[in-house]
């Protein structure tokens, strides 16, 4: 503790790296705080091609965020690594404080986005990494050549279906319902590759095996008919991905007076106000009805420019 930052960043992903850059370049005394790896979820992105003027062949998320951190260090934009378990920010001096230290700041623009929702089966926790994944490009080659199950109908269950096909011998999508959410695009795309196979209707209602996952139980919601699936005996295992929506990274924020709305996303005006004056929302854990690289970055850029300008009216 000691240094009064004018904005303290919470988050090193696209709408936190966007608002150190605009921090930054603003000559704001600006501090990016972050528990983990550079990128939130699009670290764990195979590729990326709907950032506009993007046109870098194979460019993946951590290629992207790579450059975007390099930006931001640019123009004078501190690090620090820490995980902040508790805040205070109501009043002139915001304060969160971490696991190594506290820090302060005039204003705070909370970036620090969303993870993957758990896919809800028994034996989930279990077979953590033994067969159960959230990240197709972290453990699809795991699995090349043997089966594979996504969960999930949205954009993300099935482009990552559409990833683990590379490597997979054969993916089923398992959606709850008979049609998939996805954007029109990803599913023409979807319903022209071989690989692809859908189970309808349904819920995994457990995964079980002996150290690694070779079987699932699997219920059709309609009839509530189960199926049991099996590993090819030769294989003796199988994977099964969860895409089923993400849970913001939010916790930490209830009882400071900041306003969430039931599932934990804070709602703020156009110019990223959180009800607490200096206290600026950016990216996927803000309410908002689209989640992409291009919506995170615009809105760490008006957080901070919306930070300058609270810090020139009230201080
Ligand atoms: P999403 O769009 O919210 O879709 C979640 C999917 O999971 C839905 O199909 C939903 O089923 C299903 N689901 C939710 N809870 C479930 C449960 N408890 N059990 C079984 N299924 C469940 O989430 P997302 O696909 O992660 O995408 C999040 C955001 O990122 C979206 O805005 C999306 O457009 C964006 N995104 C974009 C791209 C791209 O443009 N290339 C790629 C990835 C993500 P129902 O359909 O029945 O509700």
């Amino acid at each position: 503790m000691g240094k009064l930052y004018d904005v303290i960043i919470l988050g090193a992903g696209p709408g936190g790296l966007s608002a150190g850059l605009y921090g930054g370049r603003a000559r704001l005394n600006t501090l990016i705080i972050e528990k983990g790896k550079d990128g939130g979820q699009i670290a764990i992105t195979d590729s990326i091609e709907n950032y506009p003027g993007q046109q870098v062949e194979g460019e993946s998320g951590p290629s992207l965020i790579e450059r975007m951190t390099e930006q931001a260090a640019k123009f004078g934009c501190e690090r620090v690594s820490d995980t902040i378990k508790t805040a205070e920010l109501v009043g002139p001096v915001k304060k969160l404080i971490g696991t190594k230290d506290t820090y302060e700041a005039k204003t705070v623009i909370i970036a620090s986005g969303a993870y993957p929702r758990p896919i809800g089966c028994k034996g989930e926790q279990e077979f953590l990494g033994k067969g159960i994944s959230y990240c197709a490009t972290c453990d699809a080659n795991f699995f090349e050549d043997f089966e594979v199950y996504v969960v999930g109908g949205g954009d993300a269950a099935v482009e990552e279906a559409m990833y683990l096909t590379k490597f997979a011998r054969k993916v089923t999508i398992i959606h709850r319902r008979d049609q998939l959410r996805a954007a029109q695009s990803i599913q023409e795309r979807a319903f022209k590759n071989d690989k692809l196979h859908f189970m309808w209707d349904s819920v995994v209602e457990e995964v079980k095996g002996d150290g690694i996952i070779s079987e699932m139980t699997v219920k059709n919601v309609k009839t509530g008919e189960l199926t049991e699936i099996t590993a090819d005996p030769d294989d003796g295992m199988f994977g099964v991905f969860g895409f089923i929506g993400r849970i913001p990274n939010t916790e930490l924020f209830k009882n400071t007076g900041l306003n969430m709305d039931d599932k934990g996303y804070i709602p703020t005006n156009d110019d990223m106000h959180t009800n607490i004056p200096g206290v600026f929302a950016a990216g996927d854990c803000r309410v908002k009805s689209l989640r992409q690289v291009v919506t995170a970055a615009a809105d760490g850029a008006i957080a901070a420019t919306q930070a300058e300008k609270y810090i020139n009216e009230n201080t």
